[in-house]
């Protein structure tokens, strides 16, 4: 669960090409980083993953189906963004149960994953407040619990430490690290930062204009950059 391959997906915006003929394969239970200059297609990318886009050519399947015209809701994923996009109204606990309510699930097992969630992320102490009340850092720990109670078999986060300040991205990050060692799902994680790709990979993709210009873990990538461009963004000396 969580094998993820798209096949020449293609996405123009009218008349613009931003995603030119990607071929790529991420393997269950990976941590894959795409990387890439501001306006390189990383979010485009991710959100055809997602759903919230459709490739205008080209096969993406999760687990070997095809999901082209399978709704995001149905596809068995979870996106977390920059922004949080928390419900100001409601509570972190009504924030982490909204999606599973519309749902069959039973009011127990609900409270039973909204727990483990709390405690997992340690947000157990301001369930009933309200996003409004919450730090910058406490409130990307309710966005990514809010994609953990939905037990998705793969994490799709676009640059969801950029809103943080240096200090709570560099602690947040290897918080990061260490749930997707807990929860051996796939992820898929956008940044334009170099440390955090380098950190967080077991494979980066590197991306330039809508292209992969090279894939690789980050010893490979450091070690063996295919040009200059990978050289300059992943910072080696060569
Ligand atoms: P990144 O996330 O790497 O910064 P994006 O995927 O957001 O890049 O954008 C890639 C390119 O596609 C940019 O040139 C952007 O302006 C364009 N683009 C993204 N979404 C749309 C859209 N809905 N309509 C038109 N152009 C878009
Ligand atoms: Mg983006």
């Amino acid at each position: 669960m969580g094998h993820i391959k798209l096949t020449n997906v293609k996405k123009s915006f009218g008349a613009v090409d931003v995603i030119h003929d990607i071929n790529l394969e991420i393997e269950d239970g990976e941590f894959v980083v795409f990387v890439g200059p501001s306006g390189c297609g990383k979010s485009t990318l991710l959100r055809m993953i997602a759903g919230l886009d459709r490739p205008s050519s080209g096969d993406l399947a999760i687990d070997g189906k095809v999901v082209n015209t399978v709704p995001a809701a149905d596809r068995g994923l979870a996106m977390v963004f920059q922004s949080y996009a928390l419900y100001p109204h409601m509570s972190v606990r009504q924030n982490l149960a909204f999606g599973l309510e519309n749902t069959r699930m039973p009011k127990d097992e609900i409270a039973a994953r909204i727990a483990e969630a709390a405690r997992m992320l340690e947000i157990d102490s301001y369930l009933d407040r309200r996003p409004g009340q919450l730090s910058g850092g406490q409130r990307q720990r309710v966005a990514i619990g809010r994609a953990i109670v939905r037990r998705p078999v793969a994490f799709l986060l676009d640059e969801p430490l950029s809103n943080l300040d240096a200090e709570l991205r560099g602690s947040t990050r290897a918080e990061l690290a260490a749930l997707h060692a807990r929860l051996a799902a796939t992820m898929i994680y956008v940044t334009h930062d170099q440390v955090e790709a380098m950190t967080l990979a077991d494979r980066i993709v590197v991306l330039r204009a809508g292209r992969i210009e090279q894939v690789g873990t980050p010893l490979e990538l450091y070690n063996r950059p295919a040009n200059r461009f990978v050289a300059g963004f992943i910072g080696s000396p060569h």
